[in-house]
C-alpha cells in the first residue's frame, strides 16, 4: 500500500504519519496506491463531505468545517474512506459501511467515528440515510463497548 497526500493536505499527512503503518498491517492484501486529493468547491456542487473515485479518496475542506468536525473525527472519516477503497466496496450497502467502519475501530478510532456520524445525522444534510446512519452507530458500539 502506498498513500500519496497529492495535495499536500495537513490532515492526510497526520492520517498517514499516525496511522500508515498500522493501515499497511490491517489490509495486507491491498498493494496499491491510494491517492487524497483536495475536493474543491467548484467541483462539489453537491457539498459532499469526501468522495471516492477508484482508488482516490477526494476531501472537501469547507464542507468537513461546515458540519464542525474535529480532527480526530476527520481521521475517523479518512479511516473509513480507505476502508471502502481496500476492500472495493461501494457506498451505503450496510455491510459495506460496517467493513468500513471496522477499519476507523481497528486504528482505534472507533469512538471519534461514532461522533463523526452523530454529527452527520444531526446536520440533516441525509435524512434519508438517518437508519442507516444509525445502524452503523449501533455497529461500532457493539465493537467498541463489548467486554
Ligand atoms: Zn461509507
Amino acid at each position: 500500500m502506498k498513500l500519496i497526500n497529492e495535495d499536500k493536505l495537513a490532515i492526510v499527512a497526520t492520517f498517514i504519519r499516525l496511522y500508515g503503518d498500522a493501515l499497511e498491517k490491517i489490509a495486507d492484501h491491498y498493494g496499491k496506491a491510494i491517492v487524497f486529493k483536495r475536493l474543491g468547491k467548484t467541483d462539489n456542487q453537491y457539498g459532499d463531505l469526501m468522495a471516492r473515485i477508484g482508488n482516490t479518496i477526494y476531501i472537501s475542506e469547507e464542507e468537513v468545517g461546515k458540519l464542525g468536525l474535529s480532527d480526530p473525527e476527520i481521521l475517523a472519516s479518512l479511516a473509513h474512506e480507505v476502508g471502502h477503497v481496500v476492500y472495493s466496496t461501494r457506498g451505503w450497502d450496510p455491510d459495506c459501511e460496517q467493513r468500513a467502519d471496522s477499519v476507523a475501530s481497528d486504528l482505534g478510532l472507533g469512538i471519534q467515528m461514532i461522533s463523526a456520524i452523530e454529527k452527520f445525522i444531526e446536520s440533516r444534510r441525509y435524512p434519508g440515510l438517518t437508519s442507516m446512519l444509525v445502524a452503523r452507530i449501533h455497529f461500532l458500539q457493539n465493537i467498541e463497548y463489548a467486554i
